[in-house]
């Protein structure tokens, strides 16, 4: 997939994927300030819209969150950033809570992590 780096994208998201094309555009200002593993994240995020040719939003957390894990990131390590790195308003809310409950469930079924029972 083809990435072009742009000084900005109206609105302020971080990166958007042209779904008929696999085109990412990064918005730089905001992107450049997130810790790598946040950008990883995004990327696939921005990939799974294209793959799936769907603009389902926890979908596509989840098809990241599942990259980073099968590129060997530690669950902790994921959701700690990602806690960091959302925003707290009301859509992000929804979507760090659905990641988390994805998380913890992945962490019990694939790791037998009885901590992952745990509420939150
Ligand atoms: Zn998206």
């Amino acid at each position: 997939m083809k990435i072009i780096e742009l000084p900005y994208i109206e609105g302020g998201t971080p990166a958007r994927v042209n779904r008929k094309t696999g085109t990412i555009y990064l918005n730089k200002t905001v992107f450049d300030k997130f810790p790598p593993l946040y950008k990883k994240f995004i990327l696939a995020h921005e990939e799974c819209h294209y793959i799936f040719q769907t603009k389902d939003e926890e979908m596509c957390d989840s098809y990241a969150m599942y990259k980073l894990l099968k590129e060997g990131h530690k669950p902790k390590e994921i959701i700690d950033v990602l806690i960091k790195t959302l925003s707290n308003s009301r859509l992000h809310y929804a979507r760090k809570l659905n990641l988390l409950n994805n998380m913890r469930i992945y962490d019990y079924v694939v790791n037998k992590n009885k901590n992952a029972l745990k509420p939150i």
